[in-house]
């Protein structure tokens, strides 16, 4: 207990900066949802100061509190003081976790996933067949499982074979200008796999080789979402050791902002490492390096869903991109919260995630939109499930498959 209270003390110089001035608030959306003081960042740091000046049985409940936190960094990016939520936060749930550990098979499933990646994409194809025999097809690639604990989630496919198991290795452009590496990340390794072909094909197309990796390994969020901090701060390590070996590659490419985030920002807090290269967006990409000039012709009426932690001073470039690259009519929604997905928390909290999510789709329900754009794999999952539910008949992808579909068929 002593050796908790002395690491929770570690925290207090950056506690200490909360002036408990309330400007977080209005950006928390849990709090928007709840009004719960405890929701929120200020009485967040509250409640684990409290752990320190005495209140050390509460320590279990203290955690819950910060278990539903969305860790959406809105409070980070809102607050004048510069108070460090995410790290207080995903350091408050590391040293809390030593008093509630996490039950064994959560352990199990988490330590395989990001200590045997090999293991994951080996799986693909069981996956794919699990989730198409135990459920029922909502649409193309949407599937509800049959599973009372899934809760009627509308689930997107796995696909039969990992993105890296076909892409792994260098995909070579012809007329090469530069070589990148593209970092795919969980998501589009099983489930958006034709997020990675357009990726990788796109870039191909305008003279960059891709080093796609023979082994995706996990950027660790979900392990340092769940109080697992060491798991993650391993995965973060294992991953800069593997792209440090892509010596001629200029960028790391990803179209996760969750694992740009893992490896790029709180990576290298967490270890002390540095990620061995910038790791860029592929749209900022796109557009800022390459300077891409396509009209695809896609038509219809789209919206973008930006997701937490896209960087703000990106959003007018994803809208341009859409508005640029596509014929579609763009209609911005009022409704800029989280999804609800929120790495775990949608697997944990499921029917207060989908709360965010339906709301959203409420909104483009009302617009009328049947493309919704979104530059992460997550909020995409969560977002098809909330439009098959709602019943919105919308495409939910990345703005880059439209580029890769319209090269496709000029070919
Ligand atoms: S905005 Fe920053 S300083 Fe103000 S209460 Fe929130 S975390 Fe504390
Ligand atoms: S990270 Fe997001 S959900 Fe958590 S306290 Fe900050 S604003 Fe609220």
């Amino acid at each position: 207990m002593d050796e908790l209270l002395k690491e929770l003390h570690e925290l207090e110089e950056m506690m200490l900066q909360c002036m408990k001035c309330g400007t977080c608030q209005s950006d928390c959306p849990l709090y928007r949802t709840d009004g719960r003081e405890s929701s929120v960042a200020r009485g967040k740091i509250s409640l684990l100061q409290s752990v320190y000046e005495g209140r050390i049985e509460d320590a279990g409940r203290i955690l819950k509190h910060l278990d539903q936190c969305l860790l959406c960094t809105r409070c980070l990016k809102a607050c004048p003081s510069g108070v460090k939520t995410d790290e207080i936060f995903l350091r408050g749930r590391e040293i809390l976790r030593k008093i509630k550990k996490l039950p064994k098979w959560q352990k199990l499933i988490l330590k395989t996933a990001m200590e045997k990646p090999e293991l994951m994409a080996k799986m693909a194809p069981l996956m794919h067949m699990g989730l198409k025999f135990g459920s029922k097809k909502i649409k193309d690639g949407i599937y509800r499982p049959m599973l009372p604990a899934l809760g009627g989630r509308n689930v997107v496919e796995i696909k039969s074979e990992a993105f890296v198991k076909k892409y792994g290795g260098l995909n070579k452009a012809e007329n090469e200008i530069m070589r990148v590496v593209f970092y795919p990340g969980c998501a589009v390794n099983l489930i958006y796999t034709e997020w990675g072909t357009a990726v990788v094909e796109v870039l191909r197309h305008f003279g960059v080789s891709v080093y796609v990796p023979e082994t995706n390994i996990c950027c660790g969020i979900p392990a340092a979402s769940m109080g697992e901090l060491e798991m993650f701060r391993n995965a973060v390590r294992a991953n800069f050791d593997a792209l440090a070996e892509y010596r001629d590659a200029k960028y790391i490419i990803t179209c996760c902002p969750t694992c740009r985030y893992g490896l790029y920002e709180m990576g290298p807090k967490q270890t002390g490492a540095e990620c061995p290269l910038e790791v860029v967006d592929i749209l900022v990409f796109l557009e800022e390096t390459l300077k891409v000039k396509i009209q695809s012709g896609v038509r219809g009426r789209s919206t973008i869903h930006f997701p937490c932690h896209y960087q703000d001073s990106k959003k007018e470039l994803v809208e341009s991109f859409v508005r640029t690259h596509t014929d579609t009519e763009y209609v911005k929604l009022d409704n800029q919260s989280c999804c609800g997905f929120a790495g775990t928390f949608s697997l944990k909290y499921y029917e207060r995630s989908k709360g965010f999510s339906r709301s959203k789709i409420q909104e483009m329900k009302d617009k009328r939109t049947d493309k919704v754009y979104t530059p992460c794999p997550g909020c995409a999952m969560q977002l098809a499930d909330a439009a098959a539910g709602e019943g919105l008949d919308a495409e939910v992808t990345h703005p880059v498959t439209e580029l890769y579909e319209f090269l496709r068929k000029i070919k």
